[in-house]
Formats: structure tokens, sequence, C-alpha cells
């Protein structure tokens, strides 16, 4: 059977967290576990943790942890009676100075106080994911008085946007400095930044991560307007972070669905061309929150982000708090495999007439130029310390597996949100320099179909076992400096 290619990213949560499910999960295809900092207790966040280690562990799966900051929500307050039903035409008021236990039919607390400021006459807020929406008619110092456009029930803590953007609090909370001690203290592999406003906030995110000790990988959510209005602004965040993730959720609120698609192929294109990872989330499979198959819009939705080269599909509430968790894996890794099957195109004009600026990555592209116009070429190996060189091989478009030969479980797990790259554990250190590359061969032989006759490509350095592990792919891994094509015997 063939490999799947695009990686499946699950939000794990009170339907997702007894080992029966998590083994279910990771049979099915969990291949990232996401922790959502929004909701739930640091124990339970360590028992996930532990029991995703453990079982993986059991099955010889390489199982990535993303911790998920919850960042600077803007949310309204609570109401007496826990939601309250508003009507079109009706008038509600958001007020900093309203008890926040005590939110009614026509006036709510909100615990940010300069949303007064940033909101102006004829501003469009979408409260809840954009399900009620409110006309600003008027603000003081106090509060925010609007119209009700878009009526509905409105429950406690729900979030607020504004349309096009806009409303800006500084990237990350006190929270948010809490949760990446923990993130650091579980050792996890990813940390999702919410709401970046530009590159500046990634850097910040970086510095606080690595204070905490933690060599986590950098994924910036876009997510709200300002992300994505500039492309040197949505270029800037990407550059400083490792990856991102097409928020869908909240960016979609701020930009109107109409525009999301387009965007998201925007994201996609950019990331990978500038070497970083990319996920798309939110609503993949919306449906499978009460049912237990998907629908054709959500299945054509998953396809079409694995169409454009996305590295990974991701899951919220269908697989943290929905009925079919597992089902809702199963039918990802369904459609993923499904719709890469379409994926004839060996050739790739991928930053054909760009120049490179370092020797690794010339290495990479070389070795994914050669896979791609060398038929007998029928899989990639990549021997690495950081999942560097694997990482720029996968931005291009190949059908040529890429295996990813490390000694360090790190970038065993790391290399499990890369798409079209599979982890070989190996260790290189104690053998004969010269039969290093045959040696790798002969492993994946035994693994997969390889068969006698066959062209593989193997990268490596010579500086194999004296790098550093770096904490970002700035600048470590300068070490890959050859690629040789062996044939298997
Ligand atoms: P969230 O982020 O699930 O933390 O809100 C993703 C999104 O907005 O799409
Ligand atoms: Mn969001």
């Amino acid at each position: 059977m063939k490999q799947r290619r695009t990686k499946i990213v699950a939000t794990l949560g009170p339907a997702s967290s007894s080992p029966e499910t998590i083994e279910a999960l990771i049979l099915a295809g969990l291949d990232i576990a996401r922790l959502n900092f929004s909701h739930g207790t640091p124990a339970e966040h360590r028992e996930r943790v532990a029991r995703v280690r453990a079982i993986a562990a059991q099955h010889g799966r390489f199982v990535a942890l993303m911790g998920d900051l919850q960042g600077p929500k803007i949310r309204i307050a609570r109401f007496t009676n826990g939601t309250v039903t508003l009507q079109p035409g009706q008038a509600f008021t958001l007020s900093n100075q309203h008890p926040t236990e005590t939110g009614d039919q026509n006036i709510v607390g909100i615990d940010y106080p300069s949303l007064v400021h940033d909101c102006h006459p004829g501003d469009e807020l979408l409260l809840d994911d954009g399900r009620i929406v409110l006309r600003v008619e008027r603000r003081d110092d106090h509060a925010v008085y609007t119209t009700v456009l878009t009526g509905g029930p409105l429950s406690n803590n729900k979030g607020i946007n504004r349309r096009g953007g806009g409303i800006s609090a500084t990237s990350l909370t006190e929270k948010d400095n809490i949760d990446i001690r923990l993130a650091a203290e579980l050792d996890l592999d990813y940390i999702a930044v919410s709401f970046p406003r530009d590159a500046s906030d990634i850097e910040e995110a970086r510095k606080r991560v690595q204070a905490a000790g933690s060599p986590a990988w950098i994924i910036a959510k876009i997510e709200r307007a300002e992300a994505v209005d500039d492309d040197t602004v949505l270029d800037g965040i990407i550059k400083a972070s490792d990856g991102v993730m097409v928020a869908r959720g909240d960016l979609g609120v701020e930009i109107g669905d109409a525009r999301l698609v387009g965007i998201q192929k925007r994201i996609i294109k950019h990331a990978r061309t500038l070497n970083k990872l990319v996920i798309t989330a939110t609503q993949m499979m919306e449906s499978m929150v009460s049912s237990p198959i998907p629908t054709r819009a959500e299945v054509s939705d998953v396809a079409n982000a694995v169409l454009d080269f996305t590295d990974a599909v991701m899951l919220s509430s269908e697989s943290a708090s929905g009925a079919y968790p597992v089902e809702a894996v199963a039918a990802m890794a369904r459609v993923c495999l499904g719709a890469e099957q379409e994926r004839s195109t060996v050739q790739s004009g991928h930053r054909l007439g760009e120049t490179f600026s370092r020797c690794d990555e010339t290495i990479a592209l070389s070795a994914m130029y050669a896979a791609n116009h060398f038929p007998g070429i029928k899989a990639i190996i990549s021997l690495t310390e950081s999942g560097h060189t694997p990482l720029i091989m996968s931005r291009i478009r190949s059908g040529v597996p890429i295996y990813c030969f490390t000694r360090h479980e790190r970038t065993q797990r790391r290399a499990a949100l890369f798409r079209g790259v599979y982890t070989v554990p190996f260790d290189a250190a104690g053998l004969d320099p010269n039969a290093v590359s045959q040696q790798a061969v002969q492993a994946l032989k035994q693994r997969s179909s390889l068969a006698a006759g066959d062209w593989v490509i193997v990268t490596l350095g010579d500086l194999r076992g004296t790098e550093q592990q770096g904490t970002d792919t700035q600048n470590h891994e300068k070490g890959t400096n050859s690629l040789k094509l062996l044939q298997v015997h």
C-alpha cells in the first residue's frame, strides 16, 4: 500500500484522552497530537503527553506533540444565566465596567478594556466565530454601543473579532508564559503562537520559548487580517517562524469566508517557498463532531488542502470533543491518500529561477531535482541531525519518499510533521564512513518495498556526530555536503 504523504494533526481533549482512544488515534494515522492550552489543566496535558509518548513507542511510531498557546483572544465576560438570545435590531452594549458575572440581554462585560479604543462607529464586531454580528453605533471610554445585525444565542466567554481585523492586543499573555514553561517541561516538539500581528510577535515568542529551555519549533498561527493584508508582513511572520498554521477559524471571521480559500493557497505557497512547514486547520471535518462520516464538502476541503501541498491537515473539536474522534482521523487519512493518488506531476518548477543560500539547501534541492528527473530513483535517504535537510527536500513536489535517518529522538518526532517524510532511527556514529551510505540503503531495504536494481539517493555530511542540535532552522546543519546515487543490490 502507498504511504500517506500528508500528515494529520488531531487535538486531544475530553473525547480523546483515554489510553484506548489515543492508541486507536495513533493506529488510525495520528502524526501530531495537539494540546490546546485554551482548554484543560496542566495535569490533563501532562497525562496526555505521557500516554501519547508511551503508546507511540509501543507501536514503533513517531508522533510529535504540539502545544497551542491561547494568545490574546478577546472575549466577552459571562451572563447571569450563562446564555442570552439576541434579536436582530436590538441594542446591545459591551462594557468594561459592567461586572463580569452578570451580563444580560442588553449588556455584557468585556475582559479587554482597550476594545473601546479599537472600535469605531460603523465597525462590525463578530462574536462566537461570526455567528453573532453587531454594528458599532458609538462608544465612550467605558463601553461600545451596538445594534444587533445577526442575532441568536450567545453564551459565556465567546470570542470577539472585528471584520477587517485591527483589534490588537499584544501577542503573549501571562497565561501564555505559564503555558510556555509547561511546554518546556513536557519537552513538546512544536509550540503554536496565536494571533501574531507581525514578525516581532514571533521573535518575542521564540525568545520566551528559548528562555524557558525549550528547543521546540515555532508555528505561527495566521489568524489576523493584518497578517495577510500585506505580503511583506505575511512573509515576515513566515520567515520568523519554523512553520505556520492556516487558522481558518479566526482568520475566516476577520477576512470573510469568500476570500479564505484563495488566501489559504497563498499562505501554503509562501510557506513552502520560504522552506517552512504549513498546517491547514479548523472545521475540516466539522460535521464529524456528531456524525460518523464526513460530508462531500468536507472531503473536498481536505482533498483541496492536500492538492495545495499542505504538510498537514488538522482536527480540532472533531477529535477533542466530538463523538467520533477515531473515525475523523481515519476519514482524513483515507481522503489524503485518495487525493495524493491524483498528483502525477513529477516535475517541479519550484524555485527553479532562484539562487540558493546554503550548502545543505543546495544539496537538498539537487537531490530533489535528480529524484524528479531520474525515474529509477525510488527513495531518498537524508542522514540528518536536526531534520533541516529533509525539511527543505520536502518543500519540493515529488512522489519519491524522503527518509529521515537520524539518531535524535527529537528529530524523529519533529519530522512527523513534514510532508512525505518518514523517520528511520539510525546512528551512523560508530560506522565505517565508507560503508555508511550502503548500510543506510540496506536498512531501508529491510523495511520498504525497495528491490534490487532500484536507485536510492543518499545525502550526508562530513561532520555528522559533531553538530549541535539547534532550536531553529536558521543556524544548524551546515553539515550536509554530499549526495550519492546508490543502486540497491
Ligand atoms: P483556535 O485556532 O482553534 O485556537 O481558535 C485555530 C483557528 O482559529 O482556526
Ligand atoms: Mn484561532
